[in-house]
């Protein structure tokens, strides 16, 4: 009897055991699966996070948001994951077909900016961006497609002629830059087919900035570099003071 009471208690002790190793599976199972969920919020979070400060950072930048920045916000983050970053190791070169808002977030995002020489104009009046990585030529054309601005009603289009012409109510104004918003946040938020058609181009990068001596100019006395300088009448000219003469 003894015995039979031993082996059953042994038995219920296991089956206890094996119970309790089972429930304590399915919880860690479970705890896992919240990490994993709890993971994904903060990636996500820290995305937005990441986006705002990217955001609040052009936007000091360029002074304010606005469509035109969102394009180039967009067409930067395209180059960004196509071309990459520019780097002291990877440079990357910008050719820029416009001057307008757009531009500056291209140089905020990608690094590619006038300073460093990585960052060209054509003023061909296009909103048109290619990027070209140095170490193997990649390249890409991202032109910017009308459908990006393109407007359901024109109260948009309607708001910013007369905003500009400084015709516009407070209250019109007002109207004006909220609807301005809602388009950079809508380029923001559309799939980037709608925005740009995408092209991988040839294209070899212009050559890197050389250093060049330094003339004066004997007009204005003022030192020009030597491949910005102008030959008139046998004198070295600036290029105003060229122009100058020029006229004369
Ligand atoms: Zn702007
Ligand atoms: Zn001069």
């Amino acid at each position: 009897m003894t015995l039979l009471l031993t082996i059953l208690t042994a038995l219920l002790a296991a089956a206890l055991l094996i119970a309790l190793v089972v429930s304590l599976f399915l919880i860690l199972r479970t705890l896992q699966s919240v990490r994993k969920y709890i993971e994904k919020i903060n990636w996500g979070v820290r995305a937005i996070e990441k986006e705002t400060e990217m955001l609040g950072g052009l936007q000091d930048f360029h002074g304010h948001m606005c469509p035109g920045l969102a394009v180039g916000i967009r067409a930067a983050e395209i180059a960004l994951a196509r071309i990459g970053k520019h780097a002291s190791d990877e440079q990357i070169v910008a050719i820029v077909e416009t001057d307008m808002c757009a531009v500056d977030a291209i140089q905020f995002v990608t690094g590619c900016t006038f300073g460093k020489g990585n960052l060209i104009h054509h003023d061909y009046g296009k909103n048109a961006f290619t990027f070209i990585r140095r170490s193997d030529n990649k390249a890409i054309r991202i032109l910017t497609k009308p459908a990006a601005w393109d407007d359901p009603d024109d109260e948009h289009a309607r708001l910013s002629t007369k905003v500009r012409s400084g015709a516009a109510t407070s209250e019109e104004a007002a109207r004006f830059h909220k609807s301005h918003l809602a388009k950079a946040r809508q380029i923001l938020d559309a799939p980037s087919e709608q925005l740009f058609s995408i092209n991988e181009t040839t294209i070899t990068a212009p050559k890197k900035a050389r250093i060049y001596a330094s003339i004066k100019c004997v007009e204005c006395n003022e030192m020009v570099m030597e491949t910005r300088l102008r030959k008139f009448g046998g004198r070295d000219l600036c290029i105003p003071c060229f122009e100058k003469a020029e006229a004369r």
